[in-house]
């Protein structure tokens, strides 16, 4: 039996449950499994466009630091206790562990007559809609933006894999180098290889730094974080509109290290300096297909000076009194939360 997502662009296929919206698995035809699994000549998976085969996704608890650590120091000991208390809270359902699974777009499912259930219609999707489907157990194709805020990390990890297969399988069909018609690499990598020039096309990760940097406040001592507002989250329209801001952020440069990036991307938006650059947490990030690094730094000098054409605002914010920041289950929220929780505030 083989279950698949279905999605449809940057959405997927969803069921309004207790918990909230949550994928739907649907059961794929025998018929269809027969053709793709197995290739007549060499036993590897068929390639096909719009179905791509998932990962098996780990928790986080498969990758924390685990309790029989009597060798590490009272310090380190602490540290952990105080991380196993922020990830408890910032990451909920965390004991779910994804299944290796398969992942379909909406045009795929039609034309291999796969059963889906009842779907509502996406456009325009009203909260009348939404209500409604608690009754009808229909589904709707829901933004991965909107189920990132309470899906567990393995399985919403898993939709982020699944965007980025799905549209780097529609974006890879030439050779970038001689423009023939590329074929999937039959090795059992995640490859499509020029028959001609034998050129690979791997799917691209876009690396980009994020970096959350705090200062005491100057007057009293709070502990202050640097947040900006970017022209992309857009202007304010009433005066009782919350301008929503963020941490600073940015692309990796060729042939530059994640630290350099920070400190480049720093100088650059806010132009000031840093020290005690420390990583923190990375987060896949599929639009379009960012690896987001997290880090945390301490200010170091020089005023703020914004980059006017991304940044409209720039300063430090008392952790006690926050704008409206990024939404939780954003790598952006997990850092400022962090360092709120080390403060004893709770966001
Ligand atoms: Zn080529």
């Amino acid at each position: 039996m083989t279950n698949a997502f279905i999605l449809n662009d940057e959405t997927v296929l969803c069921r309004q449950t207790p918990n909230g919206w949550w994928p739907v698995q649907v059961q794929l035809p025998q018929s269809d499994i027969d053709i793709t699994a197995l290739s007549a000549s060499d036993a590897q998976p068929a390639y096909q466009v719009s179905r791509v085969t998932l990962l098996e996704s780990l928790a986080p608890a498969h990758w924390l630091p685990n309790d029989n650590s009597s060798s590490i120091n009272s310090k380190d000991a602490d540290r952990l206790a105080d991380f196993r208390i922020k990830t408890a809270n910032s990451f909920t359902a965390n004991d779910f562990t994804a299944q290796a699974a398969i992942a379909i777009t909406y045009d795929y499912a039609k034309a291999h007559n796969v059963t889906s259930p009842k779907i509502l219609e996406s456009d325009g999707l009203e909260n009348s809609h939404l209500e409604s489907s608690l009754e009808t157990d229909a589904c709707a194709f829901i933004a991965y933006r909107l189920l990132i805020t309470h899906l567990p990390v393995a399985l919403s990890g898993q939709l982020s894999q699944a965007i980025q297969l799905l549209r780097w399988q529609t974006d890879t069909q030439f050779c970038s180098r001689c423009a023939t018609p590329v074929i999937a690499a039959t090795c059992g990598e995640r490859a499509m290889v020029c028959p001609v020039c034998c050129l690979r096309h791997y799917p691209r990760v876009q690396p980009c730094i994020i970096t959350a940097i705090t200062r005491p406040n100057p007057q009293t001592g709070v502990m202050q974080i640097l947040l900006a507002h970017h022209h992309r989250y857009g202007q304010q329209k009433t005066s009782n509109q919350t301008l929503q801001y963020g941490l600073i952020a940015g692309f990796v440069e060729v042939g530059e290290s994640l630290e350099h990036a920070v400190v480049r991307e720093v100088a650059e938006e806010v132009n000031i300096s840093l020290t005690d650059i420390r990583y923190v947490s990375s987060q896949p990030w599929p639009f379009p297909s960012n690896l987001m690094l997290g880090f945390r730094a301490s200010y170091a000098g020089g005023e703020i000076v914004i980059q006017e054409d991304e940044l409209s605002h720039a300063d430090f914010f008392d952790l006690t009194n926050l704008p409206k920041i990024p939404f939780k289950g954003s790598i952006a929220y997990e850092l400022i939360a962090q360092i709120a929780h080390e403060q004893g505030i709770t966001l």
